[in-house]
């Protein structure tokens, strides 16, 4: 084990912070998500509850017991009750040592309730663009919470802490105005409409960063008894235990060059944006990497898919029997899968790679079809009849029988298109209405000239 007290001290000079670590010393600190730390003197996550009670002192568990809104005049006289009973214990007993623990933290409950008290707890505050919620002694459900600016454990029933509704920053009451890290939810719409660093991994080396962490400065070296440095995956950069939690996530970049989706260790601040822009739709896959759609049957699968659900939106959108059904974008799909037919978020490709996606993709896709070639009388009747043959069977732009005349959009089949050397019907006899219209609208120009009139407007577009 390293020297914890040490190098505590030298990082932390919070008052605040040496009164819990007193308390704290004789556990083995946790750290977010890694081994051992030499920072977190604090991180430790004996919130009441986990501390075994000495089995003679089961009957005072209650009286000396904190809830969520103890007041201070009660808290103070469960100190003056604890204190007598330090005193009546018997020294180096377990008692002693329960009894002990619980005044620091009956202690500590005051102070907080003091410097968290109207004037001191800002309702709401934006610091570096962060919007900080109030998270007053709020119980957790999910498991400990950790400051993301000390990385130390947050009591959740002794401490006032605050998250950032936008980016889940968590910090300690204590630690708010020392935060460093500016909002990643403020840095993603900075950069250009959310996007992400196209390079994977530019490491340039821990001396390009004077051997300091990248978010905080503080001193890194390689192989130091107790810090650490972290190559974040996502930057390239190094950064120190505090600011580097391992926190394993997928990679964009390696995603987008190699369809790699194995999770990689990355900073807290590329862990917050990872998370921020993991459902949104910012990826122009086929723009970045069109080989991918080649080397992944499944995404070429996808995007066919997508293309015909955007003719099928088409009919949709102006069914009202459809409007009625929550069809098109009611229906369980993520709605840029409708809304266009490129646009992917990394979730997404998570979920094609374990085959969540195509399976949502394939229903949402059904419930469209039958909806307009065998529920609706509406949306059947704008199918089409391929004017090539003369059959009277409908057919649509997506069956994989028919082909659309991009000029006029008429729709026939694929095989009739091909006997009549792809010449469409349809277009042939537009255009020569429109030459006529053309003859005619040169007629009245000249009239209109004549008279003064401005004649720019006049369609005249006979390609
Ligand atoms: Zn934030
Ligand atoms: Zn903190
Ligand atoms: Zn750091
Ligand atoms: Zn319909
Ligand atoms: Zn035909
Ligand atoms: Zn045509």
């Amino acid at each position: 084990m390293v020297d914890i007290k040490n190098n505590v001290n030298e990082i932390h000079d919070n008052n605040h912070e040496s009164k819990i670590r007193t308390n704290s010393s004789d556990t083995v600190p946790s750290t977010p998500s890694s081994s051992s730390d030499y920072m977190t003197g604090e991180a430790d996550d004996s919130s009441e509850s986990k501390v075994v009670i000495p089995f003679s002192l089961k009957s005072v568990e209650n009286t000396l017991s904190l809830s969520k809104d103890t007041s201070e005049e009660y808290l103070k006289d469960m100190i003056d009750e604890c204190k007598l009973m330090v005193l009546e214990s018997a020294e180096c007993s377990d008692e002693r040592k329960w009894l002990v623990r619980r005044l620091i933290e009956l202690r500590l409950r005051v102070q907080e309730l003091r410097e968290t008290s109207k004037e001191n707890l800002l309702e709401t505050p934006v610091i570096l663009g962060h919007h900080l919620v109030p998270q007053k002694y709020y119980i957790t459900t999910s498991g400990p919470a950790y400051c993301d600016h000390c990385s130390g454990a947050i009591w959740t029933m002794l401490q006032s802490w605050y998250m950032c509704s936008d980016c889940k920053f968590c910090c300690h009451w204590k630690c708010l105005n020392n935060i460093r890290r500016v909002c990643v939810h403020v840095i993603a719409s900075e950069t250009g409409g959310y996007t992400y660093t196209k390079d994977i991994c530019p490491e340039q080396g821990l001396s390009s960063q004077g051997y300091r962490c990248a978010e905080c400065k503080v001193r890194i070296i390689f192989k130091s008894a107790w810090v650490e440095s972290r190559l974040c995956d996502y930057s390239g950069l190094y950064y120190c235990q505090r600011c580097h939690w391992n926190t394993a996530m997928v990679i964009p970049a390696r995603v987008i060059r190699n369809w790699d989706m194995e999770p990689r260790l990355v900073s807290r601040a590329a862990a917050q944006l990872l998370t921020l822009l993991e459902e949104r739709s910012v990826l122009l896959l086929e723009e970045l990497n069109p080989k991918l759609f080649t080397l992944v049957p499944d995404l070429s699968v996808v995007k066919k898919m997508r293309q015909e659900m955007q003719m099928m939106k088409r009919y949709l959108v102006l069914c009202p029997e459809a409007n009625n059904q929550g069809l098109p974008w009611k229906i369980g799909i993520r709605i840029h899968m409708i809304e266009n037919s490129g646009n992917y978020s990394i979730r997404d490709l998570i979920d094609l790679n374990n085959g969540m996606l195509l399976e949502e993709i394939r229903t949402a896709y059904d419930t469209m079809h039958t909806h307009i070639t065998e529920q609706c009388e509406l949306c059947k009747a704008r199918g089409h009849l391929c004017e090539l043959c003369g059959n009277d069977e409908i057919i649509y732009p997506w069956d994989a029988s028919s082909i659309i005349c991009h000029q006029c959009l008429a729709v026939h089949h694929r095989a009739c298109w091909s006997k009549r050397n792809h010449c469409c019907p349809r277009c042939t006899r537009l255009q020569k209405r429109r030459s006529l219209h053309d003859q005619q609208t040169l007629d009245t120009d000249d009239c209109i000239t004549e008279n003064g009139l401005d004649t720019s407007e006049t369609p005249s577009d006979t390609t």
